[in-house]
């Protein structure tokens, strides 16, 4: 296994508030990596500055050993960072279909039409309902399916690295459980490496390959997501204080 995205020492400052201080993590290639951590410790922040939506005060991200500092968002993404931010941004207007079509932007022209299409139609695999509907307007669909939108469009182009930024929030309970297999279907049947953003510490960890804890801007701990599981800090703190299930 090799390193796809390597993180050094990496600062993020809103003008004085630094929301990400000397931040180093390490993703290898195929793996799903968790980021635990509560409501403002810097998730979104990591996800924007891996995609670069926010610029980088000091520190480095390389992919695949190339640095990325040097290139705006869109160029990002026709590399294969794929980020699908918090809140299922869907365009309401236009239909499944229109959305889907509209994530292979990234890669339209450099792959065969015959290639694009594969690509659709595995994401109708991965989430049938979505083939269902796929004349309908996207704002005329559940949370969930929104959510499965979102996840789909951003797997058209056939990223190197998916950014999910809470991909369950404020989604019923079922519908949780149903994007996680998702998650981990996507994981186990095309080695896509996934960085997960999750509240959710207890799906997350039993999802991810490794984790790691961010607490104020840094990272507290990291693991192999197996130990995290077992680490009494873990446990008090992001899973309840309970076993895993
Ligand atoms: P949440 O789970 O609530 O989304 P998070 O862990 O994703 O939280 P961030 O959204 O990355 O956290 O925020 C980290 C810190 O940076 C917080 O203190 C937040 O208030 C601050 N912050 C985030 N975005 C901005 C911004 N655009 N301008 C100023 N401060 C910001």
């Amino acid at each position: 296994m090799s390193t796809l995205l390597a993180i050094e020492n990496l600062t993020v400052a809103y003008g004085a508030v630094e929301a990400l201080k000397n931040v180093s993590l390490e993703i290898q290639d195929g793996d799903v990596v968790a980021v635990l951590g509560a409501n403002g410790a810097g998730k979104t922040t990591l996800l924007k500055a891996i995609s670069g939506l926010v610029p980088i005060k000091t520190g480095s991200i390389t992919l695949k050993g190339a640095d990325l500092s040097q290139y705006p968002a869109f160029r990002l993404a026709e590399m294969g960072i794929m980020h699908i931010p918090e809140g299922r941004r869907v365009f309401a207007t236009l239909s499944v279909e229109e959305n889907l079509n509209l994530g292979a932007w990234s890669v339209r022209g450099k792959i065969a039409p015959q290639e694009l299409q594969k690509n659709l139609d595995w994401v109708y695999q991965l989430f049938p309902i979505l083939k269902d509907r796929k004349k309908q307007l996207a704002g005329t669909l559940s949370g969930g399916e929104q959510q499965m939108l979102a996840i789909g469009r951003g797997l058209v182009s056939r990223p190197r690295i998916l950014l999910l930024d809470e991909p369950s929030l404020g989604l019923a309970p079922i519908l949780v459980s149903e994007i996680f297999s998702v998650i981990r279907k996507i994981h186990a049947e095309e080695g896509v490496t996934i960085l997960l953003v999750e509240q959710n510490a207890r799906k997350a960890l039993g999802l991810a390959d490794y984790g790691y804890i961010l607490e104020t801007g840094r990272i507290a701990l990291h693991d192999a997501a197996a130990q995290l599981r077992e680490n009494e800090h873990v446990k008090a703190a992001y899973l309840g204080g309970g076993k895993l299930r």
